[in-house]
């Protein structure tokens, strides 16, 4: 049976990061001559992209490709592909413990995805794992996941701020930054074929640039990927809270293209938890630089994130956590129970939490969360915001939801519209008329209408 007509699922865990890897693949794959189907039951191959940053994420990969491999005996698939974090991390493991997997594929060799199916076809059962080094540029063939308008770019690719906790400096090796001209390039790219809204990603994106450069250089980064006709928003995610520059905020601050959103995971507010996660700065750095945010921006919206449980983590230490989040009030929080990750330093400190305490913490946060998010929610009625229309919400289809600059794709809340249903990619002028905890209401306007003195349309 000739490629031509040889079809490849790809499936993707995980996330943003691992994404544009998965479309990068899908890009080879399609440039090999396969052919790329949505239905892992129509498909000859299926590639599991996976991830493994916490024990979580490692049980949804393994329950998916055991799920997947189902389309072995009963389907027409004649091999499983298995990519990404988890294929780093185990892939002895898989390959010894789950017979129905043909190969398994480092997060630095999937560029050699095509050779790989083509040998798993074969009957071969690969294991192609080396050391991270990989880093994709413009001219990589990319299929986009996302809809046309909204676009990840990921400007670098590893990370080196070894955070006790953490496995991904291991999985994705060290720090290393694309060459600007190769990120214009392809946000050249992706604004002629539609692009709206482009999102940077990294690990760290305020590390962009200090190992190519030798300085921070996302702030120059921004200014140039803002020159670039077409996209009208350019939003940053995955900030290092002691990488934020004056010189960073005040290009955010600045250009009208840049969403006034900042992506600032802070992990906790106990400076002796801080200091065991091996995160750099204090809770009161952290305190600072929201308020150096907010007096730049003060319609920002700051979204963080918090591990609770982690080894040492007292009732007292995990109050003022608490505390923290009702003083500072964040308008977006994400709070995970810590899995400790065997070879990590963290997973050798003493001072376990339980399990059930630390999923009552993680509840207790998010409920104190929750009564912030509905506040600064209802704040919002009244209020107009330019909004990019995503489509008929999955709920009703009578019903079209959208984001403002201050919703992330995938993470955040949406805006539900009821009085009008543009087009995906659209942009339209919204009136919040109600608010939930995380999701809001609004009415679309009629164009030219709420200008006048709305200080909140960008
Ligand atoms: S910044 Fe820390 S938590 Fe994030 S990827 Fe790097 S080491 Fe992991």
């Amino acid at each position: 049976m000739s490629v031509m007509s040889e079809a490849v699922a790809l499936v993707s865990l995980g996330c943003a990061k691992n994404l544009v890897d998965s479309e990068v693949m899908a890009g080879l794959l399609t440039a090999a001559g396969y052919r790329m189907t949505s239905f892992p039951g129509d498909a000859d191959v299926i590639v599991v992209n996976t991830c493994a940053f916490i024990g979580e994420a490692q049980q949804e990969a393994v329950d998916t490709i055991l799920d997947l491999a189902k389309h072995k005996e009963a389907g027409r698939c004649r091999a499983l592909v298995v990519t990404g974090c988890l294929a780093q991390r185990f892939a002895s493991e898989l390959l010894a413990e789950i017979p129905e997997i043909d190969a398994v594929v480092g997060t630095g060799d999937f560029p050699l995805i095509a050779d790989v199916v083509r040998r798993a076809l074969s009957g071969e059962r690969v294991r192609l794992v080396g050391t991270p080094c990989y880093l994709y540029d413009e001219n990589a063939p990319r299929i986009l996941s996302t809809p046309p308008y909204v676009a990840y770019v990921k400007i670098a690719e590893g990370c080196s701020n070894q955070c006790s906790y953490c496995v991904i400096p291991d999985l994705r090796g060290p720090y290393r930054s694309r060459p600007m001209e190769s990120i214009i390039a392809e946000v050249r790219k992706l604004a002629r074929g539609g692009a709206k809204e482009l999102i940077l990603i990294a690990q760290d994106t305020t590390r962009y640039g200090e190992d190519i450069y030798g300085h921070p250089s996302l702030a120059r980064l921004l200014r140039e990927v803002c020159k670039v006709d077409g996209p009208r928003w350019v939003r940053v995610l995955y900030m290092y809270p002691t990488r934020v520059t004056g010189e960073l905020i005040e290009v955010m601050a600045s250009e009208p293209k840049i969403c006034k959103y900042v992506d600032l995971p802070l992990q906790h507010a106990d400076d002796d938890i801080l200091r065991a996660m091996n995160r750099r700065g204090t809770s009161d750095d952290a305190r600072e630089i929201i308020a150096r945010f907010r007096q730049a921006m003060p319609d920002v919206t700051i979204r963080s994130t918090f591990i609770v449980g982690f080894p040492g983590e007292t009732d007292e230490k995990f109050g003022r956590l608490l505390d923290f989040l009702k003083e500072v009030r964040l308008d977006r929080v994400g709070v995970f129970a810590y899995s400790p990750q065997p070879g990590t330093p963290a997973a050798r400190l003493h001072g376990r939490v339980p399990a059930r305490v630390k999923e009552r913490r993680r509840r207790e946060a998010m409920e104190v969360q929750k009564t912030i998010s509905r506040e600064k929610n209802e704040a919002r009625v009244g209020k107009v915001f330019d909004v990019l229309i995503e489509g008929r919400s999955e709920e009703s289809d009578l019903v079209t939801v959208g984001r403002s600059q201050a919703e992330a794709p995938e993470i955040d809340g949406l805006i539900y519209i009821g009085n009008e249903h543009p087009a995906p990619g659209e942009f339209r002028r919204v009136r919040i008329v109600d608010a939930g905890d995380y999701d809001l209401v609004g009415e679309t306007l009629a164009p030219g209408a709420g200008e006048a003195g709305d200080a909140r349309v960008p």
